[in-house]
Parts: C-alpha cells; sequence; structure tokens
C-alpha cells in the first residue's frame, strides 16, 4: 500500500527537520524519511551563528530551552600558536546536535510531520509524481521532493551526482570532553593539514572537532597518536586536551568529507543543508546555511502549491537562483580560506597580514557569514 503526501523529505539532520516543521506548520501533509535514530551525536562543531534566531522564532522553535552557550568571540591561532581575535559580529550559541536534532525531531511530530526510520534508496520521477523507495521495500507518492541526506548519502551514487566519483582527501573527528573552556568563546586553531574548532555547548561540555587531510592523518597509528604528534603541536590545542577528559567512549569520525560543488535541483528534487553544497567547517557556518535553505525552500514550495509559481520548471528555477544568490560567495570564500590555512607558507603569510591588519579577520567573518534571516509576511 503506497502512502503519499504533498512534500516528501528524504534525511532528517537541521535542514530536513526544519522544513518539514515550517511546511507542517502551513498544514501540508509531511512525511520526512530518516535513516538513523533519534538522539544521535554527529560529526559537527556545534556553533551556530545567531542570524537563525529570527526564523527560529518564527518557527516557534526556541532553543534557548535547550541551555547553549552564547558565543561571542573567536580565537584564531596558526599552527605556532600565534593568536588573533576578534568579536563575532552576530554572536552564535553552542548546542550538540544530539540535543538540537531532538528537539526539532520531536517539534516535527508535534505539528503533524509523519517521521519514519528507514533509509531512501530509490527516487523516480514519472508523470509529475515522485516515487520514492526504501531498503525496506515501503514505497511513497508525493508532488515534491526534498533532497536533506546530508554531505555523502547513498542517494549521491543513484543521482550519480559528479563530486562523489571524485576522491576526497577530508576526514572529521568530534568528541565532548569536560574541563575548563571559556563559555563565550569559539577557538579556530590550525595544525599542519588541518585545523579544530573548540567551543562549549550545552551542560557545561567542551565540543572539539577538527578536520585533517588524510595524507597527514595516515602516517600516524590511530587517533590519539595523531592528536599527539599533529594537533596538539598547537600550544593552544595542547593546552585544551591536556586540561580536559574525553566524554565519549571514543571520539567519532567521518571521511571522504567533499566540499565540491553541488548541483541545487537534481532530477527534479530540490537539495537542502549539505545536500546542496558544504561549506568548509572553518567558516562555522553549515548549519546556519542549513536552515537558512530549508527556509528557502519552504517559502518557494507553499508558493508553488498555492499556484503563485505556474510551474514546476520555474520553482526549480526560482530554488537554484535563490540558492546561489545567498551561498555561492560564502561557500567560495570557505574554499579561498581552506587553501590558504593548509599550505604552510601562505598560512604563515596570511598570519602577518591579520596580525598587521586585524580588521581582515572581522571582514572575513561577515563574508562567510548571512545576514539575520528576513522573515516573508
Ligand atoms: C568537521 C565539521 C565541523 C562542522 N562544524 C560546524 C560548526 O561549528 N558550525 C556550523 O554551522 N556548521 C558546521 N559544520 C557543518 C554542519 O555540520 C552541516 O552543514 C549540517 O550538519 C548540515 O545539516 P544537514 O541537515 O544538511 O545534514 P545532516 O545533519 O548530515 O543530515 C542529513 C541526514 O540525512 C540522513 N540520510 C542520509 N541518507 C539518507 C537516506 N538515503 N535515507 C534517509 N536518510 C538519509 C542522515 O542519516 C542524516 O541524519 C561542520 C561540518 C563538519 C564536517
Amino acid at each position: 500500500m503506497e502512502a503519499k503526501s504533498d512534500v516528501l523529505i528524504i534525511g532528517g539532520g537541521l535542514a530536513g527537520l526544519t522544513c518539514a516543521i515550517h511546511l507542517s506548520k502551513f498544514g501540508l501533509k509531511v512525511t520526512l524519511i530518516e535513516k538513523n535514530e533519534f538522539p544521535k551525536h554527529k560529526v559537527c562543531g556545534e556553533y551556530i551563528s545567531n542570524e537563525v534566531i529570527p526564523y527560529l522564532n518564527y518557527l516557534a522553535i526556541d532553543v534557548s530551552l535547550l541551555k547553549p552557550s552564547k558565543i561571542t568571540d573567536l580565537e584564531f591561532s596558526n599552527p605556532k600558536g600565534k593568536i588573533i581575535s576578534a568579536k563575532l559580529h552576530l554572536g552564535g550559541f553552542g548546542i550538540s546536535r544530539y540535543e538540537l536534532d531532538y528537539y526539532l525531531f520531536e517539534k516535527a511530530k508535534e505539528l503533524g510531520c509523519k517521521i519514519i526510520q528507514d533509509t531512501v534508496s530509490e527516487t523516480h520521477f514519472k508523470e509529475n509524481e515522485f516515487n520514492i523507495i526504501t531498503t525496506s521495500s515501503l514505497s511513497f507518492k508525493s508532488k515534491i521532493v526534498i533532497g536533506a541526506f546530508g554531505k555523502r548519502s547513498n542517494l549521491d551514487q543513484k543521482l550519480e551526482r559528479d563530486f562523489i566519483f571524485k576522491k576526497s582527501a577530508w576526514l572529521a573527528v568530534k568528541s565532548h570532553y569536560s574541563g575548563v573552556f571559556p563559555n563565550n568563546l569559539v577557538g579556530l586553531h590550525n595544525f599542519e593539514g588541518g585545523y579544530c574548532g573548540v567551543s562549549k555547548v550545552e551542560n557545561d561540555k567542551i565540543n572539539i572537532c577538527y578536520l585533517a587531510n588524510f595524507e597527514t592523518f595516515k602516517k600516524y597509528k590511530n587517533i590519539e597518536e595523531f592528536q599527539y604528534e599533529v594537533v596538539s603541536k598547537n600550544p593552544n590545542l595542547k593546552a585544551v586536551f591536556d586540561r580536559s577528559t574525553l566524554l565519549f567512549e571514543k571520539p567519532l569520525t567521518i571521511s571522504q568529507i567533499s566540499f565540491e560543488k553541488k548541483s541545487a535541483v537534481e532530477n527534479h528534487i530540490l537539495m537542502i543543508g549539505d545536500t546542496a553544497g558544504l561549506i568548509h567547517p572553518l567558516c562555522g557556518n553549515g548549519m546556519a546555511m542549513a536552515i537558512h535553505s530549508a527556509k528557502i525552500a519552504s517559502e518557494l514550495i507553499l508558493d508553488f502549491l498555492d499556484n503563485k509559481i505556474e510551474s514546476r520548471n520555474k520553482l526549480e528555477e526560482k530554488y537554484t537562483q535563490f540558492w546561489k544568490a545567498n551561498f555561492k560567495t560564502r561557500l567560495a570564500m570557505g574554499r579561498f580560506l581552506s587553501r590558504i590555512l593548509v599550505h604552510e607558507k601562505l598560512s604563515a603569510f596570511f598570519m602577518q597580514l591579520l596580525i598587521i591588519f586585524p580588521f581582515i579577520l572581522a571582514f572575513i567573518i561577515k563574508k562567510t557569514h548571512g545576514k539575520p534571516l528576513i522573515i516573508k509576511s
């Protein structure tokens, strides 16, 4: 028996859940399929820019209930430990994905969204309708499908997306720690072949999350050795590790992280969040972009179903256009900065530049973040 909905969302991360909440709030019949169960820890720096707050308020998502840390300052250091500081012009908050995604999951269910734990294995579009199939052989029909399946998924292979066939050199490691670290600070510390973010989340826990080049990482036996021999060569990171105690049984890891360009619409599926493009984590803006892209997609879908957008082609055209207008420059800036940071000489030159012209750091923060999200009246 086939279930039918107005909108089917593949993936229940930040982007998918926000979209589910927005569309359910407007009375649409929404189904969301997520392969994992909630709650679950995710590899992420867990710092979110305050630019999303007006929109979250509009959706009645009150993150203050989760007691996040309030982050106002950024500290950036080179591999030798030389520090440059800057104010975050909008500020942000620190909250674990374990708590945040679970809260959004509960909120979406409350609003009537149907959430199914399963893995989508096939998507078909025929006669203006989607047919979605899962690995448990369930089948769903829907007018609209949103791709919110993150940075890398079985569906990228199925859809033969270009980026999936290219090798990716990045892996990431994340863990929570107890220890001493300022509540209002996000530290971004460079080490050979990577960089590491440190900030507080709820309940006084410290999140340490780093991105590393696989070529550098593979020379070491395991994470502990890599952390000791490479990451901790930055004295600021050594100090944090020395004063902290691991709260996870072992750190979470992911590999094959790709920052290649992706398409915002694929086989008529509107892609949101990382599925449409992953910004380098050093920008600390991926979550805000995931939430923002959910807003853009939701508003356009509501207009389309209300016949304010005359055709599916126009919907797809508009979504692509809005997506590029909002995120293309940020993504390009992230790629540019990352190239500098992992290059020893360029990185040293960049640091000198920041020391002489500290306003450049504030400029970069502005260029890698968005403005507070305006609500469409
Ligand atoms: C190392 C690192 C550090 C980061 N730090 C920060 C930071 O500090 N601040 C910030 O703003 N951003 C950060 N980001 C980026 C941020 O984590 C992402 O941009 C954000 O998680 C995107 O959310 P999403 O909903 O698009 O994807 P996800 O949260 O990954 O959700 C995708 C979901 O889809 C599900 N899924 C996949 N395939 C299927 C399928 N076939 N069927 C059903 N479900 C499926 C997955 O299980 C997953 O739950 C970081 C990223 C990395 C890699």
